[in-house]
């Protein structure tokens, strides 16, 4: 079974559906710490060998007359100053078989690699490119072993994962998320940590923390909680830098946490053999055919059956977009290209196709133009009555897509869609491009919705579902 990206479990492991918490004894940033990522560096780099010399097998075919070469020679097992080697190469793939006429195991294996990384990777038609399509999609390749690396390897190992247990595109995403979030870093984080400095906390060094967080536009509701709870906690004790960053950490973690606390789920992931039925709505420009795109590619690697609904309808352009983001993961769109379809009409034929093939998620493209016009509200609740007379026993989730670089103006549209759409739920989009990254923290304590995705970037593999513990590490990391 693939790797579930909305679970966030890899084979065998269980559908916790919720992100693990942080271990009570996870490794401080000191040397138990680095040799966790020592471990974790060498094992993923053993293995990035070891499918290379698989793909150059398959690329080279069987030599004939010659011996197939052993792959425990080619796979030096991989030495750092700490000592730290990797686990030996047969525990990570299987030996190859001598060169025969019928493909050897691992052939076969990189043959299938190659076909699966073709059919996502296909490359959307000529006048709709999203960005970077050609170097986006390829998979993940490790870097180098430097401060991004450990970094990542330590929110990893913080939230209880074993060394064994990290995968490339983990550490590749932490990455994305840290780098995305820089902006919004620049300007907070990196001023608060000069205050903060190295004497305890005092009164003033709150005053500065207070205007910081605004700045970075999160909200007046949050700020004044995370204030209060420092300042509760300095009129009780002295508090030294790092216990205040710790404890600031935490303040903000509580605030992300609580709406999702609320919900149903921890990690929001379609049901398995079920239809599930996701809206994405949100004002143009905000990023909603991306995400949708995104999130159809996410399916697809989880191994979930996708459609895509092509409901916005006013739009001449969207359609077309959506159908390339479509061919991308290879996941159908179901689109009527007439110039203003009825949006309504075109979920009613998506859902009778979901329910024709069984597919258990389908993705609705809803028309954005602005809340303030009252017939949008109307044709998503329109859209929503369809969905609920077809298809009662789905599971349907409304997410607002967001846009972080609005700040403050986002948030007054989420409330606005969140009275009329019966929003679920928020996808935060375009971090990286935003020195804002703060308004996840407003969203999530002024409209009380849980985030349950982030988008840092135009690449398709530039979304995740949300961790809180993830994105305050890369919000405050130094
Ligand atoms: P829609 O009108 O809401 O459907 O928005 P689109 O999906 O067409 O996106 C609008 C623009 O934002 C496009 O140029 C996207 O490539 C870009 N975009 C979407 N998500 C992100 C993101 O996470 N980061 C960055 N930098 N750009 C994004």
């Amino acid at each position: 079974m693939a790797y579930d990206w909305f679970n966030r479990t890899g084979p065998g492991e269980s559908e916790a559906g919720a992100p693990p918490a942080p271990a009570a004894d996870a490794p401080d940033p000191n040397a138990e710490a680095l040799e966790w990522a020592r471990q974790a560096y060498a094992r993923l780099k053993a293995q990035q060998e070891a499918q290379q010399l698989a793909e150059q097998v398959v690329e080279q075919g069987p030599q004939m007359g010659s011996p197939p070469t052993p792959l425990q020679d080619s796979v030096q097992p991989v030495h750092n100053s700490a000592g730290a080697s990797a686990p030996s190469s047969a525990a990570l793939a299987p030996a190859p078989e001598p060169a025969a006429a019928a493909p050897s195991l691992l052939e076969q294996a990189a043959a299938q690699r190659a076909e699966r990384q073709q059919a996502i990777t296909a490359s959307p038609p000529a006048d709709t490119p999203p960005a970077d399509t050609e170097t986006d999609t390829a998979e993940p390749s490790l870097g180098d072993f430097d401060t991004v690396f450990t970094w990542s390897a330590e929110v990893l190992a913080a939230q209880g994962k074993r060394a064994d247990q990290v995968s490339l595109e983990e550490i590749d995403w932490l990455g994305r998320l840290r780098g995305g979030l820089e902006k919004t870093r620049q300007g907070f984080v990196t001023q608060l940590l000069d205050k903060l400095g190295d004497d305890p906390l005092t009164p003033e060094v709150l005053d500065d923390l207070e205007t910081t967080l605004l700045r970075a536009d999160v909200g007046v509701k949050a700020t004044d909680q995370v204030l209060d709870a420092l300042r509760q906690r300095l009129n009780l004790e002295v508090v030294d830098p790092s216990e205040g960053l710790r404890f600031l950490k935490e303040q903000l973690r509580a605030i992300l946490d609580k709406p999702i606390k609320a919900s149903p789920a921890a990690l929001l992931a379609p049901q398995r053999q079920q239809l599930n039925v996701w809206l994405l709505v949100g004002v143009n420009g905000v990023g909603k055919t991306t995400t949708l795109g995104k999130l159809a590619n996410l399916a697809v690697r989880s191994g979930y059956s996708c459609l895509i609904a092509a409901a916005d309808t006013f739009r001449a352009a969207a359609v077309q977009q959506v159908q390339a983001w479509g061919e991308r993961s290879n996941v159908p769109v179901v689109a009527n290209p007439s110039a203003n379809a009825d949006p309504a009409a075109v979920v009613y034929d998506a859902i009778g196709a979901a329910q024709a093939k069984g597919t258990e998620l389908v993705l609705v493209d809803t028309a954005g133009r602005l809340q303030t016009k009252h017939n949008l509200m109307e044709e998503l609740a329109k859209v929503r009555r369809i969905i609920d007379k077809l298809a009662p026993e789905a599971v349907v989730e409304s997410l607002l897509v967001l846009d972080a670089s609005q700040g403050q103006n986002g948030l007054r549209q989420a409330m606005a869609f969140a009275k009329a759409a019966g929003l679920t739920g928020v996808v935060v989009t375009k971090l990286d491009g935003s020195g804002r990254g703060g308004v996840a923290l407003a969203v999530a304590s002024e409209a009380g919705l849980p985030i349950r995705f982030i988008g840092a970037g135009e690449g398709i593999r530039d979304l995740r579902p949300f961790n809180s513990f993830e994105f305050v590490e890369a919000l405050l990391a130094r």
